[in-house]
C-alpha cells in the first residue's frame, strides 16, 4: 500500500508540467504559477553598465511533462526596456511571436497567441503534440551549433584566436579562400541576435562548397563567426559581462571589461599594419521589424565607398532576398552624438581606418518575399546569395 502510493506521487511530481533554462543559451527571469495549466513567464532582460538601456528580447526556455493535446497558457511578461536611451514598450509584440519546437531542431512560429499591449504582455495558447517542447525568439544558434559547423569545416578554413571573451572564452577569426579582394564579415555582435549566425553559417558552408571555388579564388573572406560567445552562452541581449553594448563603444580605448571589442578591433589593426587591405567590412544583424543597409559617411574613400555601397544595395535588392524597409543611408558618425561609447563597428573602424563598412539588419517579423516570418532555411541560403553578392559588389 504505501509502496503503491509512493509510486503514484511519483507518477503525480513527474507528470507536472515544468518550465527550466539552464542550458546553452536558455534565458528567462522568474516564472510564476498562476493555475496547473498557465504560467506567468518575466523575461530576464539585461542592461548596460550604467543599468540604462534594458533590452528583454532574448528568451529560450523548455517545457517537460506537458499533456499531449491538452492546452497550455504561457504569459511572456516584464518587457518593456529603452534603446538609445528612449524607453519602449518591448520588442516582443504581435509581429514578433516566438518560435516552438519539439525536436530542438526544427522550428515553426507560435500562431496561437494574444498580444496585450496594454500591460505589455503576449499571451501563448500551446497545444503540446509532445510533452517535451522548446519556445525562443526566434530559432536559437548556440556555441555548439557554432562548434558543429568548425568541425565539418575541418582544415577548409584557418582559425586564429584573436582574444578571449570576458568569461575566458576563446573569440575565432576564420579566414577562408585566398582572393585579391578581402572581405572582413561580422556576424552575432548582440547575442539575441541568432538570425545572423544562421546567416553566418550559409555563408561558411556555401564559401567551402564546390560551388564556392570562385568565391575564394577571388576573395580572402575574414569572418568572425561569433562576436559574443559569452552572451550567446548566458542568454544574453546585445552587452557583454559588465554590460558593455558589443556594437557599440568601438571609439573607446582601454577599457578592461570590454575584451571582446579590444580583440576584434585588434585583429583589423594588425591586418591592415601588416599592409594589407580591406575592401569591405560588414556586419550583420537583426531587427524585429526594420531591413536595412547602412553604410560609412557617403564621401568616404573619396566616393569610392558610395559607389561600393550603391553597388550592393542594388545587388541585394535584385538578387537576394533582402527586402529594404528603407532606402540605403548613410549613418552619422555616431548613435548618440555628443556622448562616448556610443559609435557602432562600422562607425568606428571608418573613423579609425577609413575603411568602406557596413551595417546590416535584417527582421525577424513577416518579410515581403518571403510572404511570412523568416526561418532557419531562409537564413542559411541568405548566407549564400549574400557570399555571391559580395564578390560580384567588390568586381569579382
Ligand atoms: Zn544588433
Amino acid at each position: 500500500m504505501i509502496r503503491l502510493f509512493l509510486l503514484i506521487s511519483a507518477v503525480a511530481i513527474a507528470a507536472e508540467p515544468r518550465i527550466t533554462w539552464k542550458f546553452d543559451g536558455g534565458s528567462l527571469g522568474r516564472v510564476e504559477r498562476v493555475a496547473a495549466d498557465h504560467w506567468r513567464a518575466h523575461l530576464a532582460g539585461e542592461s548596460d553598465q550604467d543599468g540604462r538601456n534594458r533590452q528583454a528580447n532574448w528568451y529560450s526556455f523548455q517545457v517537460d511533462g506537458a499533456a499531449v493535446g491538452k492546452p497550455l497558457t504561457i504569459d511572456l511578461v516584464s518587457l518593456p526596456g529603452e534603446y538609445n536611451y528612449k524607453p519602449n514598450r518591448g520588442a516582443v509584440t504581435a509581429d514578433t511571436p516566438p518560435v516552438i519546437s519539439f525536436d530542438n531542431k526544427t522550428w515553426a512560429h507560435v500562431e496561437t497567441f494574444a498580444y496585450d499591449a496594454g500591460e505589455p504582455r503576449m499571451r501563448l495558447t500551446i497545444t503540446p503534440t509532445a510533452a517535451r517542447f522548446w519556445i525562443a525568439h526566434v530559432p536559437p544558434y548556440t556555441n555548439v551549433h557554432l562548434k558543429a559547423l568548425r568541425e565539418w569545416a575541418g582544415g577548409r578554413l584557418t582559425e586564429e584566436v584573436v582574444g578571449k571573451t570576458a568569461d575566458g572564452r576563446p573569440i575565432p577569426l576564420w579566414t577562408i579562400g585566398t582572393g585579391e579582394k578581402v572581405a572582413w564579415l561580422f556576424f552575432r555582435q548582440h547575442s539575441w541576435e541568432a538570425g545572423s549566425s544562421w546567416v553566418g553559417e550559409g555563408l561558411v558552408r556555401h564559401l567551402l562548397s564546390p560551388e564556392g571555388a570562385g568565391l575564394r579564388a577571388a576573395v580572402t573572406w575574414k569572418i568572425f563567426p561569433m562576436c559574443d560567445p559569452d552572451g550567446v552562452y548566458r542568454g544574453g541581449v546585445r552587452f557583454n559581462k559588465f554590460g558593455y553594448d558589443l556594437n557599440r563603444n568601438w571609439d573607446v580605448n582601454g577599457v578592461a571589461k570590454m575584451p571582446e571589442i579590444t580583440a576584434q578591433r585588434g585583429a583589423v589593426r594588425k591586418w591592415l599594419e601588416g599592409g594589407r587591405k580591406i575592401d569591405v567590412l560588414f556586419s550583420l544583424h537583426n531587427t524585429e521589424t526594420s531591413e536595412y543597409l547602412e553604410g560609412t559617411p557617403e564621401n568616404g574613400g573619396g566616393g569610392r565607398h558610395r559607389e561600393l555601397a550603391e553597388r550592393l544595395f542594388g545587388l541585394l535588392e535584385k538578387e537576394t532576398s533582402f527586402a529594404p524597409t528603407r532606402p540605403l543611408f548613410y549613418s552619422e558618425t555616431s548613435t548618440t552624438a555628443g556622448m562616448a561609447g556610443r559609435m557602432t563597428v562600422s562607425q568606428g573602424l571608418y573613423r579609425d581606418f577609413g575603411l568602406a563598412t557596413f551595417i546590416m539588419e535584417q527582421r525577424i517579423s513577416v518579410q515581403p518575399k518571403y510572404g511570412r516570418k523568416p526561418l532557419v532555411a531562409d537564413r542559411l541560403r541568405f548566407g549564400r546569395e549574400l557570399a555571391e553578392v559580395f564578390a560580384k559588389a567588390l568586381g569579382r
